[in-house]
Formats: structure tokens, sequence, C-alpha cells
């Protein structure tokens, strides 16, 4: 399974590439700048989950540690399944499991246009970050990209059923770990 995902994730990555060169006008995401792992609930299929814990598992042993005390400082301050927090594999304000991030991870500053018609814009829009050149009045005065970038659809999309892919079930990351 996971050799098909990696092929999924090689074309995803392309077709990705395209739509943040199309919009690199108002792209402002760049190495260290780490908004968007800073603050969110990262939801993580079981099959992204997988893929993501065998980048964990070639990680330095000094950095796994450090991701299992973030863990553990997470889940021990948590105290709703609903709060936010800061994802436990940033370090330095770098993601150390960059090349198996999940799949919203890679969509992070692109604003979409979703099945129900709604824009979706990055959050680090009220950060003067992407988007907040062309940000009037809530709302993003170029074109979003066409198509729906959600972990549903994209989990669920042409691309997934080409590889044969059963992504299981969605959870905040940190409600992966025990
Ligand atoms: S999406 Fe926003 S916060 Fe995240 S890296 Fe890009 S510019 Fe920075
Ligand atoms: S896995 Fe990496 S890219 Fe995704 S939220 Fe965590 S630190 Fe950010």
């Amino acid at each position: 399974m996971l050799k098909n995902y990696r092929k999924f994730l090689n074309d995803l990555d392309k077709k990705l590439d395209k739509y943040f060169k199309s919009q690199s006008e108002n792209i402002c995401c760049k190495s260290g700048c780490s908004g968007c792992c800073e603050v969110g609930d990262y939801p993580f299929t079981q099959l992204e989950m997988m893929y993501l814990m065998t980048g964990y598992k070639s990680l330095p042993v000094h950095h796994q540690a450090q991701i299992r005390n973030n863990l553990m400082q997470i889940k021990s301050n948590r105290v709703s399944t609903h709060l936010y927090y800061k994802c436990p594999f940033l370090i330095d304000n770098k993601c150390s499991v960059y090349e198996n991030r999940g799949i919203t991870c890679r969509t992070f500053g692109l604003a979409y246009l979703t099945k129900n018609k709604v824009v979706k814009i990055p959050e680090c829009v009220h950060d003067g970050l992407c988007y907040s050149k062309v940000f009037k009045n809530s709302e993003i005065t170029v074109e979003p990209i066409k198509e729906d970038l959600s972990l549903l659809e994209i989990t669920n999309g042409k691309l997934a059923k080409k590889y044969k892919l059963d992504f299981g079930m969605s959870r905040s990351l940190i409600d992966w770990f025990p």
C-alpha cells in the first residue's frame, strides 16, 4: 500500500506544484515560515499516519525524543479534543518529517474553491502572508484554485482511485497517539 501511496504523492505533488506556481504572486511560503504548523488540528488518515511514522523512524534519536516529548506536552496540556495545538513534528520552525508530511500539509498556503462553492483561504492571510495583498472585506480579489483540496476530497478523488488507495479513518494528528 505504501508503494502505491508514494506514487500517488508523486502525482499529487506535481499537480500542487503547478498550483503553487500559478498562485506564486500571492504565496509567501519559505523555509522557516511555520505559522501553519503552529496552530491547527492537522487531520491525518490512517494511511498518511503510517507514512508519517516511516519518516519519524528514520530521524536521529534526539529528534525522535524531542517529538515524543512534544507529544506528551500536548497531550497533558490539552483539555478538549477540539483544541488546536502546535504540530509535535515541528522542530526549530521546520517540519522534521517533510518528505513524509500529510496531504493537508502539502496544500497549506493555497486558496481553493470547495465543492460547496466556498473559498478556503489560508489562515496566514491574517498575518500579512499568503493572499494578504489581495484580501479585502474577508474575500480575495483573485481567482482561487478551482479544485476542492480538502483532505476528504483528495482521499476520495480520481488519483486515490487510480492507485486503489484505502486511506482509512481520519483523526486529528495527536489522536493517533495513545
Ligand atoms: S502557508 Fe502561510 S504560514 Fe504556512 S509556510 Fe506558507 S506562508 Fe508560512
Ligand atoms: S507534519 Fe510537518 S508540515 Fe505537517 S503540520 Fe506537522 S510540522 Fe507542519
